[in-house]
Parts: structure tokens; sequence; C-alpha cells
């Protein structure tokens, strides 16, 4: 669930967008909002020289992140309170979608029933012909990309420009069911010994689905079984997620018309753009081009039965929940619990996707101006934009002294950084208000139909939107902060403050927050960010002998965070290779930053703390296996245990001895810098 319902055309962006471009802190979502603050074991406190993550923070039950959240969540709570009952608030469509979506006995009542039509239409599909129309339809209506999926996004190679992307198609929506936003797995996922385990929970989850659309135990495992066959089809033609990472150049491929016309023979990718009126001459992305070839092999009147079934999940898993019917959030809840072990209810569930989701949707910019106003000083911006400015500045010095680095690449290198935006709180992007007047419960409207008339809305605007810059929607209220590569920005919501609300101390200030700037901006150059150049665009600016070099470094890095394991779990170096550059370094800038201002061994120390006190959260083994898994992030204890044995900074002040488990070998020790 986790936004699929407003988020229309948004269902795939996680498949691109959060790997390609946006790259956060972290996995935020359900986990944040529904770690539970958890019984420590009673182990004995290690020494810091052995295991200084849990040292600094045994018995601590401070988790920064979840405690912000918390915060912001509850300021937010109280913010849509005072507007909802402010009289000069007067968004009509708001205060209509928000009475029905109060209304949870009208909704429980009012069931699936306004998606019945679109269920018959599919049933009644005798041909491909008719079959493509009420998927297109769906897609239109429901937000539903199903087996032509397809996203606006931005043109890589030129990022002033959007485009449509056709991308693969993922039937194995593990986002939806695990509710962790964060990046996909992939195929290495997906045929993974470890992935077995959860199929059967999200088979379980269909087969429930299908139950509930009517379907006797029988049928919807037959029709389960049927739509496993056809994502095994799929899978065996599609890339790796570290494959497309690592070659984005050769997977994201810029087509025009023509190229589609001479690729594609059977997906209805006409019908698509007149369905959007979106014009020949637009400009068209394939992401993965071996799958969708093998997609429009499929697209076939013999898989007409196997099609239609796939179609109705879709709309199943996506959409029936909108007017959260307990017993479809109750789908949901129990496959959370199953992943996680973590109970997790229906009412949770509802309640964190009208607060975080569905109401700062409606309310659009509007509440996010207002958080701002309320929430965030000017005072407290400007320190903030004074912070990521002093860590850019000391960047550049940490480049220049690189030793592998020739002078030309390190002019391009800095380059980047004079050109980086830096977004600090909310900030106006263009909008398209919402021209659908919804329908009021008065009047006869429900909440699926008032959702429905929101979707058409939205889907008649993007031949509109090609012709604008794209950006990725982030939410405001996540405490999070992120690089966007396609404008080479950093960018810091509001709510991030909120890591720090208490902390006064220059250099505890560095460990919360001055390490997550150097991280965002470390981001700009890690193994993807490094592929763009100064305006987000993707363009080699890599002499080939430096590039050769930065490939040695990052596998040493991947080899380097191989060997790190939690609970029993190894780290997947390849995986979070991204995501373990940008804190090497963004701690190597903030300890050069600290050299340079004469910090005395306290100064370390406080910083060192913080920072090992940033990332205190408690996960069970199941949550772990999970962000193994799904999160290119590296686990919370490596990220401080590794990134600080590979900081010579860090053996000088707390004295590591080769005999200490934090002591790393002075050669084996990592950073790009
Ligand atoms: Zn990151």
């Amino acid at each position: 669930m986790e936004g699929n319902e407003l988020k229309k055309k948004n269902k795939l962006l996680w498949y691109l967008i959060p790997i390609v471009l946006v790259i956060a802190l972290l996995v935020a979502g359900f986990f944040l909002l529904f770690n539970n603050k958890k019984e420590e074991k009673e182990e004995k406190k290690p020494n810091l020289q052995d295991d200084y993550y849990e040292s600094i923070n045994y018995g601590s039950i401070n988790y920064p992140f979840i405690d912000a959240q918390r915060n912001v969540t509850t300021n937010l709570m109280m913010l849509i309170k005072s507007i909802e009952s402010d009289t000069t608030f007067t968004n009509e469509n708001y205060i209509n979608f928000i009475e029905l979506y109060d209304d949870k006995e009208g909704r429980e009542q009012a069931g699936i029933e306004a998606l019945k039509p679109y269920f018959e239409e599919i049933d009644n599909a005798s041909n491909l012909d008719e079959f493509t129309d009420i998927m297109l339809k769906v897609d239109y209506d429901l937000g539903v990309t199903s087996l032509l999926n397809w996203e606006l996004g931005p043109n890589l190679y030129d990022t002033s420009q959007s485009l449509i992307i056709f991308e693969p198609v993922l039937l194995e929506d593990f986002k939806t069911f695990t509710l962790v936003d964060g990046m996909p797995s992939g195929l290495e996922f997906f045929t993974s010994e470890e992935y077995s385990k959860y199929k059967e929970t999200f088979v379980k989850a269909r087969i429930e689905f299908l139950k509930l659309y009517g379907y006797d135990e029988e049928k919807a495992t037959q029709v389960s079984n049927d739509i496993n066959e056809f994502a095994k089809v799929l899978q065996d033609k599609s890339i790796s997620i570290n494959e497309l990472h690592g070659n984005i150049t050769k997977y994201f491929k810029l087509y025009s018309k023509s190229d589609i016309d001479n690729t594609f023979h059977n997906l209805p990718i006409d019908k698509f753009l007149s369905k959007y009126n979106i014009s020949d001459n637009d400009r068209f992305a394939v992401i993965d081009e071996g799958h969708l070839i093998e997609l429009d092999n499929y697209y076939t009147e013999e898989h007409l039965p196997v099609m239609k079934e796939i179609l109705k999940v879709l709309i199943l898993e996506r959409v029936a929940s909108i007017n959260s019917n307990s017993e479809y959030l109750k789908v949901f809840a129990d496959c959370y619990a199953s992943l996680t072990g973590e109970a997790v209810n229906g009412v949770q569930i509802s309640t964190f996707y009208e607060q975080m989701i569905l109401k700062p949707k409606l309310m659009g910019s509007y509440l996010n101006i207002k958080y701002d106003e309320k929430f965030f000083t000017e005072v407290e911006k400007l320190e903030i934009v004074e912070l990521i400015n002093k860590v850019k500045d000391q960047y550049k010095e940490v480049i220049n002294s690189s030793t592998w680095m020739s002078d030309s690449t390190k002019q391009e290198a800095i380059k980047k950084l004079d050109n980086m935006k830096v977004n600090v709180g909310f900030v106006q992007r263009k909008e398209y208000p919402v021209d659908a007047k919804l329908i009021k419960k008065d009047e006869g409207g429900t909440l699926l139909g008032n959702y429905i008339l929101l979707n058409q809305d939205e889907s008649s605007k993007i031949a509109l939107k090609i012709n604008d810059v794209y950006y990725p929607e982030v939410s405001h209220f996540m405490v999070n902060a992120y690089y966007n590569q396609t404008d080479n920005s950093i960018n810091f919501p509001s709510s991030f403050r909120e890591m720090y609300r208490d902390i006064t101390d220059k250099y505890e200030i560095y460990g919360y927050a001055g390490a997550v700037v150097a991280h965002e901006i470390s981001h700009a150059f890690d193994s993807n960010g490094s592929l763009y150049d100064e305006h987000g665009n993707l363009n080699n600016w890599w002499t080939d002998e430096d590039k050769a070099k930065y490939d040695e470094l990052k596998q040493a890095i991947i080899d380097y965070y191989s060997n790190y394991e939690v609970l029993g779990l190894k780290v997947n170096g390849e995986h979070t290779v991204p995501e373990n550059i940008a804190d090497l370094g963004g701690v190597k800038t903030i300890l050069s930053i600290m050299e340079s201002e004469n910090a005395t061994k306290e100064d370390y120390i406080k910083f060192f703390e913080a920072y090992a006190k940033l990332w205190n959260q408690k996960v069970n083994k199941a949550e772990l296996e999970i962000a193994i898994l799904s999160d290119n992030h590296s686990p919370n204890k490596v990220r401080t245990n590794a990134v600080l044995s590979s900081m010579d900074k860090f053996y000088e002040v707390y004295d590591i001895k080769e005999s200490d488990k934090m002591y790393v070998a002075k050669d084996k020790r990592v950073s790009l810098w």
C-alpha cells in the first residue's frame, strides 16, 4: 500500500527513481514508523574498541530517526487538525474527500463496488483488442500500470527534458507487501534462496485477495500459479539491479517513435499514446530492452486468460484497499507481520496512510508551506545552509588532496560541487491543480468513485507534464535527506531538523547533521552519481585512467563491506556500495573539517559518539533479513563500525590496537578520498 493509492503513475517509480535519482539517507517508511522500541537484551556492554556502535548505544533508548519521525508526525497531525478547523480553509475537494474518508462505516459498506465495472469489462474481453482497451482504462482511471509498464521520468542524458519511459514489469511487488519504501532487489532477489521464504507469504496474500474478490481456494490458487509461471518467463529475461546500476548507459535507451515501431509489434503502444494524448514526436526511453521484447512476444491472444487475471490481481492489490476496508487491510497487515515478525494491524496502516500520505497529498504544497512556517525558523534554515556550504567547501579540499585523481578529473569534480544546488526546506515546484470536482457524500459520491476522478484528472495532465522538467516526488514529512542526481542537488526537508532538535554542541551537530550533509554530497561521486555531470546529465567526465583507479577503489570497498555481518547475516558489499562510498566520504570530510578547525581529542570523541548515536536502531533478525535483501544501505551497525574502522583518526582518538575487534590493518582500510 504505502502511497500506491494516490501516487498515481508512481507505481514503478521505485524501480528507477530511487536507485538512479534520489539517494536518500535511509529506507524510510514503515520500518521507521512501526519500529517499536525493543527490549534490550541483557548482554554485557562491549568495549568500544571492539564494537563501537554497541558500546556507545548500550542500554540507550534514544533512536534519533524514530524519535524525530514521531515528533514530525505529531506536529503534522496537529497542523492538519488546525487547518481542518480553520473556516478560511475552503478546499472543497479536500473537504468532500475527507468527509467520505472519515465515514468508516460507509466505506465498509461501499466495498469495492466502484471497481466492479472494471472487473466486468476484463471478464467480458473476448479478444486482445478488447483486453487492451480495458487494460489502458485501468491504467488511466485507477493508476494501475500493468503489462505495459511506463513512467513519466527524466531524460537521463538531458534532464531538462521529461519523457515516457517503458519499464520492466515486476509482478512480485515487494514494496506493496513489505510496505518498505526502498529499492527493489531485482532479479538477484527473486532468484535468491532467501526469497523463496518470502514468496510463500506474497503468494498467500495474493490468494487471499483473490478470495475476497470471490474465487474459491482452488481457483485462487490456480490463478496464482499461472501468474507465477508468467513471472518466471520475464524473470529469466531480466537484468539484475546491480547490472542495471553499473551499466545505466547500456540499459537506459532513448527511443524515437520509429524505434518503438521497429522493436515492439504486440504491445499496444499506439493505443496507449492516443489514450494519454501523447504525440509521436514526444520523447521515449526504454529500460531493459530484453525484458520488454520478451513481454512484447508474450502480449498475444494466446495468453489472454492469464493476462486478464494479472490485471485483476494488480487492481486488487493496489486499489481495493483505498476504501480501507478492514478485510483488505488485514491481508496487508498479516503479510507484513509474517515477513517481519512485527505485529501491525489494519488500523495502524490506515492511520499511517491517512496522516502521512492521503491528507498531505490532498492538501498539496499548502500543507508543506504551512508546516515550514510553523516548525522551521529562518534561523534554522540559515544554519543548515551554512553547514552545507561549509561541507561543500571542505569537500573541494578533500578532492584536491586526492592522491590518485588527475588534475583534469579533479577540476571536473569541483565543477560538480560548484554547481550543486542546495535545497533546504520546502521548494515550490510547478503544480498542476486538480480540475476534477469531487462528488460529496450527500450527492452520491463514494471514496473510490472520487479516487477515480482524481486519477483521471492526473492522467489527463501527463501530456502537459512531458513538456516540463521532471522532479521526483519525495515526502516532505519523512525524516530524511537526499541527493537528486538529475539536477545535482542536495535536499534537506525541514523535517530533518527534528533529528537534532536538542543538540547544541558544534561537534555533536557534526555527528548528527554534518555527517549526513557530507554523505549526501558524496553521492555526487558514488558509483552511480559519478556517471552524471554537473548538470545532472549522464555524461562521462572521467579520464580512462582515473576511471580505472576509481573502479579499483570501489572493488576494495565492496570486498571490505562483504566481510561484515550482523546477527549472522552477511552484508551484500556490491549492492550497498554507492551508500558505503557516501558514508565513508561523509565521515572523512567532516574529519577533515575538524582538522582544519584544530579540534581537540574531546571534540573528536563528541563527533564519533554522536555519529554512532545517530544510527541507533533496534531491528529483529527478520527485519534485518528483508533490509539486507531490499535496502541499498548497510545495516546501521555497519554504517557506524565499518566506517570508523577505516578512519585513521578513530584509531588515534581511541588508541585502537591490533588485538581490538574494531582494528583493520592500515592497508585494508578503504575510502575514495
Ligand atoms: Zn545515501
